[in-house]
């Protein structure tokens, strides 16, 4: 399969993240899924000339396009021209040439929540008017259309995430080599189900101290960190506690909250990501399928029995009580 990686206005964290695939060599996992990388900027090591000659190839339909991946947001600015972020040597938009190469691909896939939605890019006050392939945010309908299907029918395929996880690259273009990735395969913002179906808070080490409202107070604590760290793993979309990061990590392992990166909005906050806006004691950001007043039942229950293990550890940067042994009779 004829693949192309194009990066557009992004950190190239993504690409990084890509380079970091586990679960096989990404050249040794490319070969084994007949790859043919026609340009990736880390894979590949074509000239600027044989790289034109390529692409004009591709518009022609002289060589096939199956998949075409975009990372880092569209540059629309300004004043909707793309002249911010043209093509080297030439007259040519990148955003022109994103959108005719999107029109040639059997599927497109808007690798990392720049791509995706606009993400960090597209941050207020974003005078580069960065936006995503297909969303703009939560809105659909951006540089192409609501209505847009690839050649295979399917829109963008949104693989957010900032950065990807390189295993939700890798299972997609898995999924779509073997042809088994349709469109209900895809949630309501076209994003993989494999992990978009997942939330963060699936697997967190941190889950006994969850349940009993234990919460950490600062960066190196080992409580739960959704109650004033700004954890919104409950309402983030994705499985980085069940499919780790580099072999064994995620961030709420690593002592950090998750900001739910995979989010149309990410990147639009007003306030803090490490601090957990409230109305009056109440976190704002509650699990989404669940009745507030229920919420705060369970929690005030769940606070008046938590162990003083819990309690302690919670705000400890290590294990300061270990769980009861209970004595076994001889
Ligand atoms: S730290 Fe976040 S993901 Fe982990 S248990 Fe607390 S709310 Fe859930
Ligand atoms: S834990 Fe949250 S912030 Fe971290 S990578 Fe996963 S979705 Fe993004």
């Amino acid at each position: 399969m004829n693949i192309l990686w194009f990066q557009s206005g992004g950190c190239s964290g993504c690409t990084l993240s890509f380079l970091g695939l586990e679960e096989m060599d990404l050249i040794e996992w490319s070969r084994s899924m007949q790859l043919n990388w026609l340009w990736h900027p880390s894979l590949t090591e074509h000239s600027g000339s044989e790289t034109q000659a390529m692409l004009d190839a591709v518009l022609k339909d002289e060589i096939k396009l199956d998949i075409f991946c975009l990372e880092g947001s569209v540059i629309m600015g300004p004043k909707g021209s793309g002249r911010f972020h043209m093509l080297a040597g030439t007259e040519t938009p990148a955003k022109e040439l994103i959108e005719r190469l999107s029109e040639k691909a059997d599927y497109v896939l808007a690798v990392g929540t720049c791509a995706a939605f606009g993400g960090i890019t597209a941050s207020p006050p974003n005078t580069v008017e960065a936006t995503g392939l297909q969303y703009d945010q939560n809105f659909a309908g951006s540089l192409l259309p609501t209505n847009f299907k690839s050649r295979a029918g399917l829109p963008v395929i949104n693989i957010s995430g900032c950065p990807v996880h390189p295993g939700w690259v890798a299972e997609t273009i898995g999924l779509i080599r073997f042809q088994k990735l349709k469109t209900e395969h895809l949630d309501p913002y076209n994003r993989p189900r494999f992990y978009a179906d997942k939330l963060v808070h699936h697997g967190c080490s941190r889950n006994e101290y969850y349940e009993y409202k234990a919460s950490a107070v600062k960066p190196s604590d080992l409580g739960c960190m959704m109650e004033h760290m700004g954890c919104v793993g409950t309402v983030a979309h994705a499985d980085c506690n069940e499919r780790p990061w580099n072999g064994n990590g995620s961030c709420t392992k690593g002592g950090y909250p998750c900001v739910d990166c995979t989010s149309p909005d990410f990147g639009h906050l007003n306030h803090s990501y490490q601090e957990t806006p409230k109305i009056g004691n109440i976190p704002v950001g509650l699990p989404s399928d669940m009745p507030k007043a229920w919420f705060i039942a369970l929690s005030t229950l769940a606070k008046s029995a938590t162990p003083k293990r819990l309690k302690i550890n919670a705000i400890s940067e290590r294990i300061e009580i270990s769980p009861e042994i209970k004595r076994k009779k001889l």
